[in-house]
């Protein structure tokens, strides 16, 4: 049977993971759930792609965090796959949001579902970002702090379930344009 990316979602939110981490810190171990407890723990690894048609896309595989540090070399080919394309820009990528969409590709995995996450917008130059239609005047794209995504085969709404589950900042939905934006700032969803 193939797996169901539409079913419950398994993967513990960032912010759990945090809390846990502090509750252990304190000497108030919190009881961990099978594989999820140790997500955070192991490698972290991503998969993106950028671009609509398979054989012209740019694709980048590679682990950008492990044994608790980043790994310079996957941590700048993730920064230069998530840059300001109009201007061939990149800049750092804040960790944080890498670590959500780890959280999104993470369950990708979980379910067995083998194929990247589709970037439509990453980093984006103040320039830039005038320029792009119903763009926030204070984006965290252009922190380098927020990214635009589609996953095929699975819905924006899901995505954006999935964002709040993982409860890392703002999550954007947008069913028309059929892409949900994801960010490491406050708390908070909308509807594009
Ligand atoms: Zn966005």
């Amino acid at each position: 049977m193939l797996p169901n990316p539409n079913s419950d979602l398994l993967l513990p939110s960032r912010r759990r993971f945090l809390q846990q981490s502090a509750a252990t810190l304190a000497g108030l171990a919190l009881p961990v759930q099978g594989w999820a407890g140790d997500f955070w723990s192991q490698p972290r690894e991503l998969w993106l792609i950028r671009g609509q048609i398979a054989k012209t896309a740019e694709s980048v595989k590679v682990v950008y965090w492990a044994d608790g540090k980043l790994i310079p070399e996957g941590y700048t080919a993730l920064c230069q796959l998530l840059r300001d394309v109009q201007l061939n820009l990149a800049v750092q990528i804040d960790p944080v949001t890498l670590d959500i969409l780890r959280g999104v590709y993470g369950w990708l995995r979980y379910f067995g579902i083998d194929q990247p996450i589709t970037v439509l917008s990453g980093y984006r130059h103040p320039y830039t970002n005038a320029r792009t239609e119903r763009a926030a005047l204070n984006s965290l794209h252009m922190l380098g702090q927020a990214v635009d995504i589609r996953i095929p085969g699975v819905s924006a709404s899901r995505i954006a379930q999935l964002g709040k589950y993982l409860s890392a900042g703002g999550v954007g939905y947008y069913p028309a344009m059929g892409f949900t934006h994801l960010d490491r700032g406050k708390l908070r969803t909308w509807v594009g």
